[in-house]
């Protein structure tokens, strides 16, 4: 099938999916599921056979995958092979690699084939912008990367897409992407803050936060400077995991994903996730770093994939501290509310937990006095109520746009334990 035909394919079944009653699709969902684990799955030398069920295999993650990379993959690419690849023009043969950004050894590598290239673009089609495409949009991407993904797009009747490289930073391009006048934008939500900051011309019909986080904070300064709601495509290395539908639900990408989800505490889960139409590179209960609020209810438009109330943030940045009742974490998304809630004029800010009892909470100078002290307090009280053994300490500082790292608020900076 040509590339056009594979996206062309999956924008339909995404599409089609999408009206089946719950029960219909859990029925399509597991069928799919089992042909996967038994066609496709034994390819990868890590596993060699069909399993009898899903949860006889193991939890795997982002550690075992990257030491064992040519096991998980069905063409036995060493890693070695795929990051020269990656790091030159992203092709192997006709394979596209690419790697995820981050801090080195933290990185990870993954590995399509075109038609696993094409079904992606028709699936991300079909869930963001399936109204629109009755005209040709202009799709601006904002990512750190230019991971080959895109490239399958670039030339279609339907869309004209153009990368912006958001570790040159936006001085290099804000003239190109102005005259572009895209659309459709996709960018980190701290460059959609960062247009709204510099005043960019721009009068995009869709808006998405991707790659990083939403912080709940930055939603409000992007929406009233767009004039529009604010979406989200949630996605990693690992694939495409949810998008925001025309109603506002942030649906999980159960389509393409089966999902087992492990309780933290505090109503909040990780997802280890099962990619049954991923055929190159295998990824099966594989355990994502993100921590999810699930939703309770179901959508208003009707689609039956679950819905996700918020992507609360990373597992990495859980602070693990002490207490008088022994360890304790606190979640991202406490902390943050500590802070904003503390005074509403504070709309940045970074906490760090620097060592197992210190925490750095960092605002910037021109914040107010008596809202720094108040929210200083607030962590403060936060941390003693969980008992807690640790000191916080207030930085005054600039808080500058970084485009070369993901900006996390909350941020777990101990790595050695
Ligand atoms: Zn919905």
């Amino acid at each position: 099938m040509s590339g056009l035909g594979e996206a062309l394919k999956s924008f339909a079944v995404t599409r089609w999916v999408s009206r089946k009653s719950r029960k219909d699709f859990e029925r399509w969902q597991a069928r799919a599921l089992r042909r996967w684990l038994d066609r496709d799955l034994p390819l990868a030398s890590f596993y060699g056979k069909a399993p009898r069920h899903l949860d006889e295999l193991p939890v795997t993650d982002k550690a075992l995958l990257m030491s064992q990379f040519e096991r998980f993959n069905i063409g036995g690419v060493s890693a070695r092979d795929g990051w020269a690849a990656a790091s030159a023009d992203g092709r192997l043969g006709n394979l596209t690699i690419g790697a995820s950004t981050g801090t080195s050894g933290n990185r990870g590598l993954f590995i399509i084939s075109e038609a696993e290239k094409y079904r992606w673009l028709g699936a991300i089609l079909a869930k963001a912008v399936p109204d629109l495409l009755w005209r040709r949009q202009r799709v601006a991407v904002i990512l750190p990367q230019n991971t080959g993904l895109y490239d399958s797009a670039r030339k279609s009747r339907r869309i004209d897409l153009r990368f912006f490289d958001l570790t040159l930073g936006p001085e290099h391009w804000r003239k190109a992407l102005e005259d572009f006048a895209p659309t459709v934008i996709i960018a980190p939500p701290k460059m959609l803050r960062h247009f709204a900051a510099a005043g960019f011309r721009l009068k995009p019909l869709r808006v998405f936060s991707a790659a990083e986080t939403l912080d709940p904070v930055d939603r409000p300064v992007i929406e009233t400077f767009f004039g529009r709601p604010l979406d989200q495509i949630y996605m990693a290395t690992e694939g495409l995991f949810a998008v925001t539908c025309r109603q506002g639900g942030l649906h999980l990408a159960e389509d393409s994903v089966f999902f087992e989800f492990e309780p933290v505490g505090d109503g909040l889960v990780t997802p280890l996730v099962t990619a049954f139409r991923r055929q190159t590179q295998i990824m099966a209960r594989y355990r994502m770093n993100d921590l999810l609020r699930l939703s309770e209810a179901p959508c208003r438009c009707g689609s039956p994939l679950r819905t996700v109330d918020e992507i609360v943030g990373r597992m990495d940045d859980v602070f693990r501290l002490a207490s008088v009742h022994g360890p304790i974490l606190v979640t991202p998304d406490i902390l943050r509310n500590a802070v904003l809630k503390a005074d509403r004029r504070i709309d940045d800010f970074r906490l760090i937990q620097t060592a197992p009892d210190t925490v750095e909470l960092r605002l910037a100078p021109n914040l107010a006095d008596d809202a720094a002290a108040a929210a200083l307090l607030a962590v403060r009280a936060l941390l003693a109520l969980r008992q807690a053994t640790v000191s916080v300490d207030l930085v005054r500082a600039p808080l500058p746009l970084e485009t070369a790292r993901k900006l996390r608020r909350v941020e777990y900076r101990l790595r050695l334990t």
